[in-house]
């Protein structure tokens, strides 16, 4: 393997999710979870459907219980009236079976169930409750995702492996055996499941922790020992940047080592922020490893003392907000677009040399620099914008090159 490649991905069987292929050799998919009560239908269904509009290509919802429930098959009926058929997975902690016995329209209408084996039941109930979960599955033709989160592990198992580990003649340190804990309860449950008779094309699994190190152990591990598909993400991740760079840090590793067929960034929302953010993010971070393209990026400098206003910082976020926008349109019209490269630079120090790296970039003048902004086109200097209207006549321009570059050849 050279610089600027990937490992090649992992082997994995493939799963369908509603019309969503994942694992095989699929592209990485990108799937989030709403936080309104499912309950309320007309939030849910607009929450759902702006994390389609801004590239979802899974949502999961919680259904935790019977309104939530009774709700979901009403949520599925709207978004299809509204040409939106993303594939909504249901979430189950602890009613799970019941729910799903009580409202067989909800178990229809979910593409998905996703269950924590921590949280299927306790004491003897557990193993039934899981049973009826996993009956229900077939009955409906459903994939499952085996969820395990560090924060809910199955203690019964989590005791045992401790036991088992304190009769080692060299025992394993705490963390280890946490991870075993881990993967063991993904893989067992898995096991469990196939027995009741779900088709292994119709398993995901993940394990989910909120350390960066211990999540790509934990996945490392799962990854060689099973060859279903894996959902990726650091569980809790948090708030803001925090939450970016520990996802990214985490996700990165593993999907440059060709683990992971699906993903979710869990950030959670600045007040007030569009829930859509995580979705963005986690575009962003396959995009930026070159595993999958979604919208044209920009490059852009950060500024230094030699750049004396905000404009350029502007036009940066102005250009990627108008190609985010347009990219709908574009998908349909414009095939390959997404893949479009742009730099918006604040002076001459690097801006003529990164803007003839991109398609399309602007080189707008620095302190002392005379007011003209050198355009370049595939590397070549095409033409100098001045005066007030740069912003509008680059933004132009970069429509025009998606016209000229990506239209599909009339065959009539
Ligand atoms: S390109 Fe110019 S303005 Fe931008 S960071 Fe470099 S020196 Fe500063």
């Amino acid at each position: 393997m050279s610089v600027g490649e990937t490992h090649p991905r992992r082997p994995a069987r493939e799963v369908w999710v509603g019309k969503v292929r994942v694992g095989g050799d699929a592209p990485i998919v990108v799937q989030s979870m709403t936080n309104t009560d499912t309950a309320d239908v007309a939030a849910t269904t607009k929450q759902v459907a702006d994390l389609w509009r801004a590239g979802s290509e899974l949502v999961r919802v919680t259904v935790n219980n019977p309104e939530s429930a009774a709700a979901v098959p009403r949520i599925v009926d709207k978004l299809a009236m509204m040409g939106i058929e993303v594939p909504i997975i249901g979430d189950f902690h602890y009613n799970g079976h019941q729910l799903l016995a009580d409202e067989p329209a909800c178990a229809e209408a979910l593409a998905k169930y996703r269950i924590n084996p921590g949280n299927v039941g306790f004491g003897k109930k557990k193993e039934l409750q899981f049973a009826a979960i996993i009956e229900t599955a077939i009955r409906h033709g459903k994939p499952v995702r085996i969820g395990v989160n560090w924060g809910s592990l199955d203690q019964g198992l989590a005791a045992q492996l401790m036991d088992e580990n304190a009769a080692r003649d060299q025992p394993w340190d705490a963390a280890a055996v946490l991870r075993e804990a881990l993967v063991r309860s993904a893989l067992d449950s898995a096991e469990l499941a196939a027995d009741i008779g779900l088709t292994r094309d119709r398993i995901i699994l993940s394990a989910k922790v909120s350390g960066v190190q211990e999540l790509i152990a934990v996945y490392r591990d799962l990854a060689a020992r099973s060859d279903l598909p894996l959902h990726l993400g650091l569980t809790e991740a948090g708030m803001g940047s925090k939450g970016i760079v520990a996802s990214s840090a985490a996700l990165a590793v593993l999907l440059q080592e060709g683990i992971g067929d699906t993903i979710r960034i869990s950030l959670t929302p600045e007040p007030g922020a569009s829930r859509t953010q995580e979705v963005i993010v986690a575009q962003e971070l396959l995009q930026t490893l070159g595993l999958r393209a979604f919208t044209p990026l920009v490059t852009a400098c950060p500024g230094c003392g030699r750049t004396t206003s905000e404009f350029f910082q502007e036009l940066a976020q102005a250009v990627q907000e108008h190609v985010r926008e347009k990219m709908p349109l574009w998908k349909i019209s414009n095939p390959g677009a997404e893949n479009l490269t742009l730099a918006v630079m604040g002076c001459v120090v690097n801006g003529p040399g990164e803007s003839r790296h991109a398609n399309i970039g602007i080189s707008l003048p620095g302190t002392g620099e005379a007011p003209a902004a050198p355009v370049f086109i595939d590397g070549q200097k095409a033409v100098t914008l001045r005066g007030d209207n740069i912003a509008r006549e680059f933004v132009a321009l970069i429509d025009a090159y998606v016209e000229r570059k990506f239209t599909p050849a009339r065959t009539d």
